[in-house]
């Protein structure tokens, strides 16, 4: 089975949008065995995007298409397909209450041409927007499925996933691709690969992929195989996660998703720990991911932005002298930043980072890129020096990474 994917907004085509829906599009339909054949970008264009579906629906069997379905003048969308399918477009009076009920709740008159959105197809499945006010929809045309979506990715994803991948699995699904991602933290790819060894290179039914980020690595491993065959396919995935497990230990924080931050969030509440961050380089970035996790309030208790000497000094009492002798960017500045937030927060962990996140501000000891991190307890003392690469932006989060890194360290430990 063919499926093809059509995205559709002149941002695109200007390149002031990244057009991540068609990878994301690509992935799920493969994932089911629906073969992604082709992918078209086409700009704001009625008669452009005309002769592109009505080719898509020749050629295809699943022809998804995003964007172009708001309410402004030049979302196209539906008026097209309409017509390439030669039926009207008819007021869907649900979808219009809905659209009513979302602009009375956020208080807002809804704009004229807010109505236009509840005009669907004839005989079109209505897919409910819950991030949104456009709603999607599918269409059957002769042996084809035409199913269109809105096109911001926060809205397009739960859409697909609650709606239109259940639709396509039953309808077309032969095959089943799992997909496990294994999140590594404090190595390098290279590292990585190496510690690995043969074992990454299983053939057959897995597949194994290293994905590098600025912060880790990723371990994809993916396994597929016929409909039913579900269990064999986690089981392969489970066997090599084993053995991924068996050489990379603690440096694997977590899952799929889990992200760092989540994990040391377990952690401290496991633990019945809390924590307080002083922060110079990372400009509160630590905090602002701690607390970007749900129920931190149980484990976070402060935070301090000291990014001048004085700043220092004055809220996190480091001392004159310290800075003086050894300067802000140093081990022994980090640890009384650190022993500051903890004083004046009450918290079981004091956490402080200081460093040089570039381009200007390097000296010739102290390099763009060195950033020095304290962890301090009652009973712990714990300092790290880092030379990160990369950008002003790409050393802060590296350096945020790392701070978080050794949290999680010294709670596995306890
Ligand atoms: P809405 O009315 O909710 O905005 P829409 O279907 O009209 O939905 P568009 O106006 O086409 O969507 O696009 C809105 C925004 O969605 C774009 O400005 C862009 O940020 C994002 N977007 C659109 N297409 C893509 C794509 N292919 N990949 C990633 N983001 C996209």
């Amino acid at each position: 089975m063919k499926a093809e994917i059509i995205t559709i907004g002149s941002e695109i085509m200007l390149g002031q949008t990244l057009d991540t829906n068609s990878a994301y599009l690509g992935r799920r339909l493969a994932s089911i065995g629906l073969e992604p054949t082709y992918q078209t970008s086409v700009g704001d264009n009625k008669k452009i995007l005309s002769g592109v579906i009505k080719g898509a629906l020749e050629r295809s069997d699943v022809v998804i298409t995003t964007g172009g379905l708001g309410p402004t003048v030049d979302d196209v969308t539906k008026e097209v397909v309409a017509n390439v399918l030669k039926r009207e477009l008819i007021l869907n009076k649900h979808i219009l209450s809905q659209i009513k009920a979302r602009f009375q709740k956020r208080r807002l008159r809804m704009p004229k041409r807010g109505r236009h959105q509840a005009f669907l197809p004839e005989g079109a499945t209505v897919l409910d927007n819950r991030e949104g006010t456009a709603p999607g929809f599918i269409v059957e045309h002769n042996k084809a499925v035409l199913i269109s979506l809105p096109g911001p990715p926060r809205e397009l994803k739960p859409m697909f996933e609650d709606k239109v991948f259940p639709y396509l699995k039953k309808k077309f699904g032969t095959r089943v691709t799992k997909t496990r991602l294994l999140n590594v933290v404090g190595l390098t790819e290279s590292a990585v690969d190496e510690k690995l060894g043969d074992i990454s290179k299983r053939e057959g039914n897995l597949e194994v992929g290293l994905i590098a980020h600025p912060t880790g690595v990723q371990i994809r491993i993916t396994a597929g195989g016929p409909v039913g065959n579900e269990e064999s396919i986690n089981e392969l995935i489970s066997q090599a996660e084993n053995g991924f497990r068996e050489r990379l230990g603690d440096y694997i924080f977590g899952v799929d998703e889990e992200t760092l931050e989540k994990v040391v969030g377990v952690l401290l509440s496991l633990r019945r720990k809390s924590i307080a961050v002083a922060e110079s380089c990372t400009g509160g970035l630590i905090s602002h991911r701690l607390t970007n996790v749900q129920g931190s309030s149980n484990y976070f208790l402060d935070c301090v932005v000291a990014y001048t000497n004085q700043a220092k000094i004055d809220i996190l009492k480091v001392r004159r002298e310290t800075l003086n002798r050894f300067g802000a960017v140093s081990a022994r500045v980090a640890q009384e930043m650190a022993e500051g937030i903890r004083k004046i927060s009450g918290a079981t962990l004091g956490l402080a980072v200081t460093g040089i996140a570039g381009p200007g501000g390097a000296t010739q000891k102290k390099p763009v890129g060195l950033v020095y991190l304290a962890l301090v307890s009652d009973d712990t003392n714990l300092t790290e020096e880092h030379h990160f690469s990369g950008s002003r932006e790409t050393v802060k989060l590296k350096a945020s990474q790392a701070a978080l890194d050794l949290v999680r360290k010294y709670l596995l430990k306890e």
